[in-house]
């Protein structure tokens, strides 16, 4: 009975009261906006969003479909709403770095919001046992103090309603991808990654999340990991991905 009283309490008086003292701030610059909404009036018009239709491959629009060039992917389907663009001409890539740079958790409740929706529409049909994120290494998120793609996961998790389960691991810190061209990313990859071996592997299906998918071998390696350890089939989920002429 008490607890009730204070469940409605907090429901109808606490709740709308700190919501009006910490209104909400836009997922993409930071500035205040009207309570319960994830974007500005100025982000709004200027996010890119993939259009239908889409390549479920390789997650680019079918316009954009990479699928020659990469060759056979690990993983059975991609998908991503936002088509990535530096700072300075766009906002997708500036989510993307507020993400990174500060602790700016609604920006990863948003992304994980439009990645399910997104998935919901790219695969209709597919079951997911999981929504696993991509690792960082340890000593690198003891240091941020955070992992990004572990927020955004559990976003997805949460929206889509499939139980989250962080249970891949980097094993050994590699060098930032971006500092590498094409084999050599795959190279700096080789054995970096490995699964925890409580994780029920066999016959499940993944939906392996992450910020951005650029060439996407960190996403291979890991949907590769999975595989040997008996996963069915892996679907990665991310944010952006990134236009075929900016690789
Ligand atoms: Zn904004
Ligand atoms: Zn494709």
């Amino acid at each position: 009975m008490f607890g009730n009283v204070l469940d409605w309490m907090q429901r109808y008086i606490f709740d709308p009261f700190l919501l009006a003292l910490l209104p909400d701030r836009c997922a993409f610059c930071n500035t205040v906006t009207r309570i319960n909404t994830f974007v500005c009036d100025d982000c709004k018009p200027r996010i890119r969003w993939q259009t239908e239709p889409f390549c479920t491959k390789c997650g680019h629009e079918k316009a954009q479909c990479s699928c020659k060039k990469n060759g056979r992917r690990r993983w059975d389907g991609a998908a991503a709403p936002w088509i990535y663009e530096e700072a300075s001409e766009g906002i997708t890539g500036g989510c993307v770095r507020l993400l990174k740079s500060s602790f700016y958790e609604r920006s990863a409740i948003y992304m994980g919001k439009e990645i399910a929706a997104h998935v919901r529409k790219v695969f209709p049909l597919t079951v997911f046992d999981t929504v696993m994120p991509v690792p960082m290494f340890p000593q690198d998120e003891f240091e941020r103090g955070y992992s990004q793609s572990v927020w955004i996961a559990q976003a997805v998790a949460k929206e889509l309603g499939v139980p989250f389960e962080n249970r891949l691991r980097k094993i050994r810190k590699t060098q930032p991808q971006k500092t590498l061209r094409g084999s050599e990313r795959t190279v700096n990859l080789r054995g970096a990654f490995d699964l925890d071996e409580m994780y029920d592997a066999p016959g499940k299906t993944v939906l392996l999340v992450d910020d951005l998918l650029t060439t996407g071998s960190t996403l291979e390696e890991c949907a590769t990991i999975l595989k040997i350890y008996g996963v069915e089939a892996v679907y990665v989920a991310t944010a952006c991905i990134t236009p075929n002429e900016r690789k």
